[in-house]
């Protein structure tokens, strides 16, 4: 523990060496541009590989780059990033020689991860004719690195907070990204818009309040329906026979 410690008080030095006023503005708050959901690997560092400062994005890793629906964690942070920071491009990063992939698919048992794995054997069963035509062991693996996050990334758009978000002016732009380990470059897997909307139908949310209602019927080419929003009075009369823990508002 002292190596890190003194590493940290090494790279204090140095940032107050460039700029004596670095960590009053690191204070003052954060307004990240980008959302990284990546590996736990610890080879793939966020920030070195993105050339990006403190600050400058906001970070969720798991092993093997999971947007899994019900895990609460994941969710909160794609939340908070796109309703409260605004970020404006979320990047789903995996990466070849990925460990998690390979665990997945090698029939091992390594205890409770096996069940946070089943997620990608399920990328394997959603492509498995893909998956087996391909003959090289190296080369599968590689491609169910990249199936895995493109797979990802169409979770991530099927969430209600993306969706929510793609309703209104600024959505986020969504990525899948592999970064290779072996020259460390990244590459854009170019997932389109097509890819994310191909199983909508399945997916898809209705708006949540009457202008998101009116934008979507504009653009799915529906009269819109003009009728003001039901507003709800400030005190909600209650029938006489409903039980209320709350006080009436005199
Ligand atoms: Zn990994």
């Amino acid at each position: 523990m002292k190596k890190i410690l003194d590493n940290n008080r090494k790279w204090v030095e140095s940032k107050l060496a460039e700029d004596s006023d670095y960590f009053n503005k690191m204070a003052k708050g954060q307004k990240p541009r980008y959302l990284f959901i990546g590996c736990s690997d610890s080879r793939v560092p966020a920030s070195a590989i993105t050339g990006t400062e403190p600050g400058e994005m906001f970070v969720h890793r798991n092993i093997a780059n999971l947007v899994v629906h019900s895990d609460m964690n994941l969710l909160a942070v794609v939340q908070y990033a796109v309703e409260v920071l605004e970020v404006e491009i979320i990047m789903v990063v995996g990466h070849y020689g990925c460990g998690g992939v390979a665990a997945a698919v090698s029939n091992k048992q390594y205890g409770l991860i096996d069940n946070w794995l089943t997620h990608i054997k399920d990328v394997v069963r959603l492509n498995e004719t893909e998956f087996l035509r391909i003959r090289d062991k190296e080369q599968q693996l590689r491609r169910l690195v990249e199936l895995n996050v493109i797979e990802q990334v169409r979770n991530l758009a099927s969430t209600n907070i993306i969706q929510n978000a793609r309703k209104g002016p600024n959505p986020p732009d969504l990525h899948g990204l592999v970064y290779d380990i072996h020259d460390g470059l990244l590459h854009d897997l170019e997932v389109q818009t097509d890819t994310l909307d191909e199983f909508m139908h399945i997916y898809s949310v209705e708006a949540t309040n009457h202008a998101e209602k009116v934008a979507e019927g504009a653009r799915e080419g529906k009269v819109a329906e003009q009728k003001e929003p039901e507003t709800k009075p400030a005190t909600k009369p209650r029938k006489d026979d409903e039980p209320s823990a709350m006080p009436k508002a005199s």
